[in-house]
């Protein structure tokens, strides 16, 4: 069902190479990630390859989610995590390693020191509503 001969997360929905899989359906695939944030740090895939959100069949939108409240709660109840990040990374400047789209389900328990990422303050309001026009025209 995956097809990009390089990519080493079709490799893995093809069985070529090993994953710690954890839950599977029509259009999804779930593994275990090599590096956990926490223990249990699951990625989600599509199966049919495309490289991030952008390529991707919003028809398997549905699919996608059903994964994230799946392992979402499974991970709730195996590892006793309070909360669950999920993340997903698009391009090399925003993190992205492995271009084969991806979710992070990552189980998070109070005061685990992690801080995702730091915050700032618009300008002003003035700025904020123009950033809020501006995305709203091109969205029209
Ligand atoms: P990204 O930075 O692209 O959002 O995340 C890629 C993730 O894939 C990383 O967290 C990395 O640890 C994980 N990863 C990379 N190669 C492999 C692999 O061969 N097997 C597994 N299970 N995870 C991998
Ligand atoms: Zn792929």
């Amino acid at each position: 069902m995956s097809e990009s001969t390089d990519c080493i997360f079709c490799m893995i929905v093809e069985g070529k190479l090993p994953s710690s899989k954890v839950y599977e359906s029509e259009h999804v695939y779930a593994f275990l990630d090599l590096n956990p944030v926490h223990e249990g740090h699951t990625l989600i895939i599509p199966k049919k390859h495309c490289e991030n959100i952008f390529e991707a069949d919003p028809a398997i939108g549905a699919d996608i989610i059903r994964a994230m409240q799946r392992v979402g709660e499974a991970l709730k109840k195996v590892t006793g995590c309070a909360g669950v990040n999920v993340l997903q990374n698009n391009g090399r400047a925003a993190g992205q390693m492995v271009f084969h789209l991806h979710w992070h389900v990552i189980p998070r328990f109070a005061n685990d020191g992690l801080a995702l990422w730091p915050q700032k303050k618009y300008a002003s309001m003035d700025a904020m509503n123009e950033m809020a026009e501006a995305l709203r025209k091109e969205l029209a």
